[in-house]
C-alpha cells in the first residue's frame, strides 16, 4: 500500500540532505574562488592597502603596540571564553588599549558582539 504522507516526509528529508550538500559544495567551491580574488585584490592594491594600514597605525599607536605585545601572550590550553564560558576563548581582546597586557580571552561570537556594541 502506498502511503502518501510517509512518502512526502521522506522526500522532504532527502531533499533537505540534497540542499545541505549543495550548499556545502557551493561554499567550498567558492571559498577557493573568494580567497583567490582576495589575494589578487591585495596584490593589485598593495600600495593602497599599505597606505591605509600605515595611516591607521599612525592614528592608533597604542593599538599597534598593544596588539604586538599581545601576540607574545599565549592563550592557555583549554581556556574558556571569559564572557559566556561556553566556548573556547580563542580570541584575545583588549578591554583598554592603554593596558596592553590586560587582555581577556573570548570566543568568536562574544568577541564579535563586543566590537559591535
Ligand atoms: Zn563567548
Ligand atoms: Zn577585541
Amino acid at each position: 500500500m502506498f502511503n502518501k504522507k510517509v512518502y512526502s516526509k521522506k522526500y522532504t528529508l532527502d531533499h533537505k540532505e540534497d540542499k545541505r550538500n549543495y550548499d556545502k559544495n557551493y561554499y567550498s567551491e567558492n571559498k577557493g574562488e573568494i580567497s583567490r580574488k582576495h589575494k589578487i585584490y591585495q596584490m593589485e592594491n598593495k600600495d593602497k592597502i599599505s597606505k591605509i594600514t600605515s595611516r591607521w597605525a599612525r592614528k592608533n599607536p597604542e593599538k599597534v603596540k598593544a596588539q604586538s605585545l599581545a601576540r607574545r601572550i599565549h592563550i592557555p590550553k583549554g581556556m574558556n571564553c571569559q564572557s559566556c564560558n561556553n566556548n573556547l576563548g580563542k580570541h584575545k581582546h583588549h578591554p583598554n588599549y592603554s593596558y596592553p597586557f590586560n587582555i581577556i580571552f573570548l570566543c568568536f561570537k562574544c568577541h564579535k558582539k563586543i566590537h559591535r556594541s
